[in-house]
């Protein structure tokens, strides 16, 4: 079949649901999963992601607002999505209308939703989010326990959990145990007032890698799950790298090919020039895409199995590859962008190096005019 597009994104669902599987194996099953699908899963596509994560197991949808909670309610019904953000007050309304389990930070919070809850005849289920040092969102851990047994006091609210979000579990372990210890005398404390907390978690994918013993019920993995490890300074074992597998490729084509001579400015602002005769391919690939600028005269693709560097300035639909080392480079190739092509590949953390942030960012930058095609798994 012809391939009529120029820049599209590859999803590889049997990748997405080994990673699953793998990640179930390391926390065990008594530990649930709650998988994170914010920002349209990671890039990835949330209605086949969350219809993929359905049919492999997972236990919570974690979301970022309520209109993901949404398209994922309108895949099945009855899953357990637990709103990660805080609710602004106009939302609170929807989120136990439509039975979302809401984060709570403070007493305001609590009050809010268990007066909505009474108003529609409901009872609303909420986790309790601990500040141990993050600093976004929850209510600082010296103050949870009176926070817990506040909304255990409210009618209509149900209180599900307990939980919190390490700041840099891939970087600093001192700090990172300091977070732990944080919300242990949280945990300890309710365990002497003998309050009983169905869910516990703390770990996102750093988390679950780096602090094995602090999976307790329920781990929040995100990145993994798409087949990335959080980069940072404390070393992944190798033998665990072995089991994961990016799921997500990122792909363009080449539709131009010259030759240039020496001393030849190639693409906006000239910043850069050429020294020899160069051989360059234009690719259909840019910023507009999300593969972004700042990857200028610095980021390399893969052309006929061959690492290629992007030279001149990245435009929004197009960029140049120096492509002087391929004999037989020829308009329509595909260009690997992320992902394998013959002996090389590139992955999202080496993406991210180039381009000056982050594997998380990389894939949310893809925009909506990359098509999402995807392979293996029962492409719903
Ligand atoms: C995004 C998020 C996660 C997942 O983080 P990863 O590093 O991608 O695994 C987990 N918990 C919370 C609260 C989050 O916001």
């Amino acid at each position: 079949m012809d391939n009529l597009y120029r820049c599209w994104a590859e999803v590889d669902l049997d990748a997405l649901r080994q990673n699953l599987r793998w990640i179930k194996h390391i926390v065990g099953k008594k530990v649930k999963i709650a998988t994170v699908v914010k920002a349209d899963a990671y890039g990835h596509g949330l209605r086949q992601i969350a219809t993929l994560l359905m049919q492999s197991g997972t236990d919570v949808f974690g979301v970022a607002n309520l209109i993901e909670a949404e398209t994922i309610r309108a895949l099945g019904k009855g899953w357990n999505i637990l709103m990660l953000g805080a609710c602004l007050p106009e939302e609170i309304r929807k989120a136990v209308k439509d039975d979302i389990i809401a984060t709570v930070s403070t007493a305001a919070e609590a009050d809010l939703f268990a007066t909505e809850a009474r108003r529609q005849g409901k009872i609303a289920k909420i986790h309790v989010k601990v500040d141990t040092g993050m600093g976004r969102l929850g209510v600082p851990w010296e103050k949870a326990v009176d926070l817990v047994k506040y909304t255990l006091n409210l009618n209509n609210i149900e209180f599900r959990g307990i939980y919190t979000h390490f700041s840099s579990a891939e970087d600093d372990p001192e700090f990172t145990q300091i977070q732990k210890q944080r919300f242990k005398y949280v945990l300890n404390e309710l365990n002497k007032e003998k309050i009983s907390i169905p869910m516990i978690h703390a770990s996102n994918s750093a988390g679950i890698i780096h602090e094995p013993d602090f999976h307790f019920n329920m781990v929040r993995p995100g990145l993994i799950v798409y087949g990335i490890f959080p980069p940072g300074k404390r070393q992944i074992d190798p033998m665990l790298k072995k089991f994961i597998k990016p799921a997500l490729s990122f792909k363009c084509r080449v539709s131009y090919v010259k030759e240039v001579s020496p001393d030849t400015p190639l693409s906006y602002g000239k910043i850069f020039v050429t020294k020899k005769k160069t051989k360059i391919a234009t690719l259909t690939a840019g910023y507009g895409d999300g593969y972004l600028r700042s990857g200028s005269n610095l980021a390399e693709v893969l052309i006929n199995g061959k690492r290629c560097k992007i030279v001149g300035r990245i435009t929004m639909d197009q960029m140049l590859a120096d492509v002087s080392h391929l004999p037989n480079v020829k308009p329509g190739d595909e260009v690997v962008m992320i992902g394998v092509q013959g002996n090389e590949s590139i992955d999202a953390n080496e993406v991210a190096g180039w381009l000056n942030t982050i594997p998380w960012e990389v894939f949310t930058c893809i925009t909506y005019r990359v098509p999402r095609i995807y392979k293996g798994g029962h492409a719903a």
